[in-house]
């Protein structure tokens, strides 16, 4: 039985899809990690593309507050403008 070498882990291992995943693209139609190397990366990847989730969501967040914060501070510069007549009369 050919053995075949992990990139991962560099362990040699039977090749076999047993040992590692197929891949149409290979020669040997296996792919160059194992299948434990394979479900480590994967493992990551889902961990990796879980935090990207949140950081954009964090964006998220901090974009709209900073839209609400805008809005704001348009809305407090509309009514300290000076407003004609109806304004003095009321106030006062
Ligand atoms: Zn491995």
């Amino acid at each position: 039985m050919s053995h075949k070498e992990c990139n991962g882990c560099h362990t040699s291992k039977p090749a076999t899809i047993e040992y590692f995943k197929t891949h149409k693209k290979n020669i040997d139609r296996l792919t160059n990690s194992c299948r434990d190397c394979l479900k480590r990366y994967e493992r990551k990847r889902y961990a990796r593309s879980q935090q990207k989730v949140q950081e954009s969501a964090v964006v998220y967040v901090a974009t709209i507050e900073a839209l609400l914060q805008d809005a704001e501070t348009e809305r407090e510069k509309n009514n300290g403008s000076p407003r004609r007549a109806i304004g003095d009369t009321q106030a006062r």
